[in-house]
């Protein structure tokens, strides 16, 4: 189906103030010093994330409001301000009991029950630096990232510590305490070698002084998703609160009586920027869902949470599109006010089945785990370009450049032109080193720009539009393709729920591009089917950047943070090596 190409913002689509109204005159009165003035920073001096969003609140007018409310499989529970704030200082006085101190490294790995989100903030409030890890890695990832990132202290469960690390803790030499989290409001049972996460938050003072960090110091490590080799630990530091202060105001648009709900997990960047800190900075409540995805209960939780403010992943969207919309319909959305998603390029039809199934479109934004904080966004403040990424946030500079590879860049200024996507360094949230890698880190910068890796384009109006990552273009027959606009073109013909597309290498052109399609699940695969679907790209793309080659699969891989894993796709078209497969969904 073809649609208009641009979805204008209507006054009645707002429902509130946003608070990003003029982008061109708020972006041009912004600046960082200011936006930092904005926070409290802490009484004696300094700046602590956990200050930030938790501890100013809990003495101010937002002390009952609740925080957190965690959806269990069985029941609800809620945190508020103070509660979390109570909770947290004994977290930190676990730590300072057991030795453990400023700059020391905590690493987190259960699923997102409340010990989660109390370690991580307890932790900061310590000046302990903090890595929240996928709950379903296995054993060797595990391993890779303790050792990498020299955890000190692992909070984690029973069930967890068994299966997957009992058996390599020798092999952890500078694990000095794990911390087990009982289960089903029974503390942990016994373990040799670990202890009670519970009786020693039972024992622990509900009275601490937050260690005074600085913004320079560090806070937290997050491996990024990586793509072969061993992952990296971007490093991020406590003046990164402001970026997620900032971001959540403009590109989420949080105001302080919003229900929030970010979707992703704490082991994936999102989930801790935005399912934990910014939400707090902003004192709205945030949903958070213990349970796995499903559709049903997905669309249950936005209309009986009564959700204004949803972020989400273009996965999530896309298996909620594959679900059908039948299951929608029998919820409603009332409170329901803004929508966004982030970690891969969301299609154009996905931002019309928002506002066709939901009542809203989908505001995509952009960012990584090196840049810690959301970058370019569609915001409220101006129309919707389905399709591109929108555009840099006040206090984010953003160029398209040509990249020699070897230390050269040069600003593409004229329009429309593909090359990488590059931010002027100096953002509060940016990484600041690669753990142990300094030769990495350095590879990122060329003079005051940092290189994203990802290619993108610029258009006249200052919208971004994602190519893909320098990695998956295909190159064929002279045409440089982004696998991007084939996937949407796919995306756009009813059968399909998810696309994924590579570049097969060929003799005679080069490579050619192969897609790789799952079905909605009212469709069978079928030769007619692959057929028409091969049909209807060559139509929409012409027959130099359509597929020539086309294979319907149940699923595509996906990593767990949603992102379909091209580089995958290809190493098994083509009989290679998998590389590093931890981060792949379903893989233990
Ligand atoms: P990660 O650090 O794991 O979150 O991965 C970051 C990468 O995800 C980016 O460099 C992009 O390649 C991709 N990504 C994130 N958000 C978007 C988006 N809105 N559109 C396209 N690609 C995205």
């Amino acid at each position: 189906m073809s649609r208009p190409n641009l979805i204008s913002k209507l006054p009645e689509d707002l429902r509130v103030t946003p608070n990003l109204a003029d982008y061109a005159e708020q972006r041009f009165a912004f600046s960082w010093k200011a936006a930092q003035a904005e926070l409290a920073g802490l009484p004696g001096g300094g700046l602590n994330m956990a200050y930030e969003a938790v501890e100013r609140h809990a003495k101010n007018g937002f002390r009952d409001r609740v925080a957190f409310r965690f959806l269990g499989t069985e029941r609800a529970r809620e945190f508020t301000y103070l509660e979390l704030s109570k909770q947290t200082n004994r977290f930190a006085n676990v730590l300072k009991k057991l030795g453990v101190g400023k700059g020391d490294k905590l690493f987190v790995l259960t699923g997102r029950i409340p010990a989660l989100y109390i370690s991580v903030l307890g932790a900061f409030k310590n000046g302990t630096v903090v890595s929240p890890l996928f709950s379903a890695f296995g054993p060797e990832p595990l391993m890779t990232r303790l050792n990498l990132g020299e955890a000190k202290v692992l909070v984690t469960t029973e069930q967890q510590y068994r299966r997957k690390l009992e058996k390599i803790r020798a092999q952890l030499p500078h694990l000095e305490h794990v911390l087990l989290v009982g289960e089903a409001d029974k503390p942990a049972p016994e373990v040799p070698g670990t202890k009670s996460y519970d009786a020693l938050m039972a024992e622990a003072s509900e009275a601490f002084e937050i260690v005074p960090t600085q913004p320079e110091d560090m806070a937290l490590l997050h491996f990024t998703s990586g793509t072969t080799g061993t992952p990296k630990g971007a490093v991020h530091v406590h003046g990164a609160v402001v970026t997620h202060w900032v971001t959540g105001k403009y590109a989420l648009d949080l105001h302080p009586n919003d229900i929030f709900w970010c979707t992703a997990d704490p082991g994936w960047v999102t989930g801790t920027s935005y399912g934990i800190l910014s939400p707090l900075l902003h004192g709205v409540t945030s949903i958070i869902d213990e349970a796995d995805f499903d559709a049903e209960r997905w669309y249950r939780i936005l209309q009986d949470q009564q959700v204004t403010v949803w972020y989400t992943a273009p996965t999530a969207i896309r298996m909620l599109m594959k679900a059908g919309a039948a299951i929608a319909k029998k919820y409603t959305f009332p409170k329901l006010r803004f929508i966004a998603s982030v970690g891969e390029p969301l299609n154009p039809e996905a931002v019309w089945w928002g506002k066709e199934v939901l009542g809203l479109p989908i505001h995509d934004n952009w960012w990584q785990t090196e840049t810690g904080g959301i970058m370019i966004a569609n915001t409220p403040a101006f129309d919707i370009k389905p399709g591109s990424m929108g555009r840099p946030l006040p206090g984010i500079e953003a160029c398209i450049v040509e990249n020699d590879g070897r230390g050269r860049v040069k600003i593409i200024d004229e329009v429309d032109k593909e090359g990488e996507l590059a931010l002027k360094a100096g953002w509060p949230s940016m990484m600041r080193a690669y753990l142990n890698n300094e030769e990495k880190y350095k590879r990122c910068f060329v003079g005051d720009l940092y290189l994203t890796g990802d290619l993108a384009k610029r258009d006249k109006d200052g919208y971004f539009w994602f190519v893909g990552r320098s990695d998956d273009v295909i190159k064929s027959a002279g045409h440089l393709i982004g696998p991007f606009e084939v996937e949407s073109a796919l995306m756009e013909h009813p059968a399909v729920a998810e696309a994924g597309v590579i570049g097969k290498p060929d003799s005679t052109v080069g490579e050619i591009v192969k897609a790789f399609v799952s079905l909605k699940s009212d469709y069978k695969p079928s030769e007619e089917l692959r057929l028409e679907l091969l049909g209807h790209v060559r139509k929409k793309m012409g027959a130099a950047i359509a597929p020539k080659e086309l294979e319907i699969v149940p699923s595509l891989p996906r990593t767990r943070s949603g992102k379909i894993m091209r580089r995958l796709l290809k190493a098994r078209e083509l009989g290679l090596p998998e590389g590093d497969l931890s981060m792949l969904e379903n893989s233990a």
